[in-house]
């Protein structure tokens, strides 16, 4: 039997669902990017008819992003497989992916439908998007919690109309391992044309089951697992592609398969997107959590050291986390700099390089060591955000604050090459900036979101400060990082202005 699971990546589409991480067509072409150096065999890159936005980023991400098949999201509806067609065509490798209700709960208090009436919609939705493209799957949603009879009729009908994948996804993330597994290994047994189409899951993690149930549902017969980097995704979110590749990877004495993920790209991914959504990961999650190989106990430590497989069952090494006992600090040159950029998995080069060697002297110049998470919020800074204008620039800033004192900020900034001047008081230091900025800036968003992170230990660290701002329907993430965690906050928030400017820019000149 066939041993190779395909890696179905929905970060871009369900994990864009996960409260509070809405990506620019822009942020989410970088991580399709990332997601296509990874090796995933598909990218469901959106929801093409859900809003402007999500059909550009599917067009642009077809076009634009080769190796992995483009997928878009369609509900079992005319205008939504309509709407998948147009942004994907003309693409060299694509998916439409429609979906309908299958449980009696769904369909009688939310779609209104009786069974026969979701199977023929099922049906005839498939066969409109099979006339668009060869390559279709079929979702009956809640799939876990319908019944069996009913949904080996529903994918036995699909399968007949042309779907050539079945994903039985676990919507609610109500399944348990065994019953999940029993529910694959019933449709593999009990569906007569089974045997033409690929077996896909898709699992919440809404009891902590979803790469469990994943797992579960490989073993009986599904041969593509839909899911996202981080475990983002809907409520608790989805099953994660770092744990499901690294349990079929570290397992496979056992389990006896194989993905075409390479396993060292995993952790610049989860990088770039906890970067990106501003989702930060949680430090003892598996796989790509900043605990996730750090060995506390004196008994352990001692066993390392006299040999690594005492207490680790994978390196960190092979999901991409460099160990090395180099020290970055002042001292450092370019070479080293440069090497260690590459083990972080970034390829930067001419002058992307030198002004991110600038920027690291400067840092090196404040610490005493500069860690690898200094050199990532380096390139975030520096190179990641580089393609965008920016309209306004911090210059300088000055801040009192104290018991006794009331909390005061100066804060000169460069506007469309303007100086200019503000000093205001407020609650804090970092209130007291944020309302200079806005000030000068002219700014009326709201600000959703502000969180402080110390991107590595000690009291030198740099802290790295992430802002979530909304005006008019526009989300923005902005980051700053600094040794000075009022620098870094006010960097983060004019970062979000100069984003939110382009984003209006965008939206007035229809540049995407
Ligand atoms: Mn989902």
């Amino acid at each position: 039997m066939n041993n190779r699971v395909k890696i179905f990546d929905t970060t871009l589409r369900d994990g864009e669902q996960s409260p509070g991480a809405s990506m620019n067509v822009e942020e989410k072409i970088m991580v399709a990017r990332a997601l296509a150096k990874l090796g995933v065999d598909v990218i469901e890159a959106g929801f093409a008819y859900s809003s402007p936005g999500d059909f550009d980023a599917v067009r642009r991400i077809a076009h634009e992003v080769d190796g992995p098949i483009i997928c878009s999201l369609a509900r079992a509806k005319a205008e939504d497989i309509d709407a998948a067609h147009e942004a994907l065509k003309g693409a060299p490798r694509v998916r439409i992916h429609t979906f309908i209700s299958t449980s009696d709960i769904h369909l009688k208090h939310q779609f209104k439908l009786t069974r026969d009436e979701a199977k023929k919609r099922a049906v005839e939705m498939v066969k409109r998007a099979r006339s668009y493209v060869d390559d279709v799957e079929f979702s009956p949603m809640d799939a876990s919690r319908s019944e069996a009879a009913y949904l080996y009729e529903v994918i036995e009908a699909v399968i007949d109309a042309g779907a050539s994948t079945v994903n039985i996804p676990d919507t609610v993330g109500y399944a348990l391992p065994d019953t999940f597994g029993a529910l694959i290994k019933g449709i593999k047994e009990n569906v007569r044309n089974i045997n033409k189409a690929v077996i896909s899951v898709h699992c919440h993690n809404d009891l902590g089951l979803a790469t469990a149930n994943s797992i579960a549902a490989v073993v009986n017969g599904a041969r593509q697992v839909e899911c996202t980097i981080n475990g983002i995704g809907e409520r608790a979110g989805n099953a994660s592609l770092e744990e499901v590749v690294m349990i079929l990877a570290v397992r496979k004495d056992v389990l006896g398969f194989e993905t075409s993920i390479n396993t060292k790209e995993i952790f610049p991914a989860s990088r770039l997107v906890s970067g990106i959504t501003g989702i930060s990961v949680q430090p003892n999650k598996a796989i790509v959590g900043d605990n996730a190989f750090a060995h506390e106990s004196g008994i352990h430590q001692d066993g390392l050291l006299k040999d690594k497989d005492t207490y680790e069952i994978m390196r960190p090494e092979s999901v991409g986390i460099s160990r090395s006992t180099l020290v970055l600090g002042k001292h450092s040159g370019r070479h080293a700099f440069k090497a260690r950029l590459h083990d972080l998995g970034y390829e930067i080069t001419g002058d992307d390089l030198d002004k991110a060697f600038e920027r690291f002297k400067k840092v090196a110049d404040k610490k005493k060591e500069v860690f690898d998470e200094d050199i990532e919020a380096i390139v975030q800074d520096e190179i990641l955000r580089l393609d965008m204008p920016e309209r306004f620039k911090l210059i300088s800033l000055n801040v009192q604050s104290g018991t006794e004192t009331q909390p005061s900020a100066s804060v000169v900034i460069e506007a469309d090459g303007v100086t200019l001047k503000e000093s205001v008081s407020g609650d804090g230091p970092v209130d007291a900036a944020f309302k200079a900025i806005a000030k000068l800036t002219g700014a009326t968003s709201k600000l959703l979101k502000y969180s402080v992170n110390a991107i590595t230990g000690g009291t030198d660290a740099q802290g790295e400060v992430t802002v979530r701002l909304s005006e008019h329907g526009h989300i923005v993430l902005g980051q700053g990082s600094h040794t000075d965690i009022i620098v870094a906050s006010a960097k983060a928030y004019i970062n979000a202005l100069n984003r939110l400017e382009f984003k209006k820019k965008v939206k007035r000149e229809g540049l995407v």
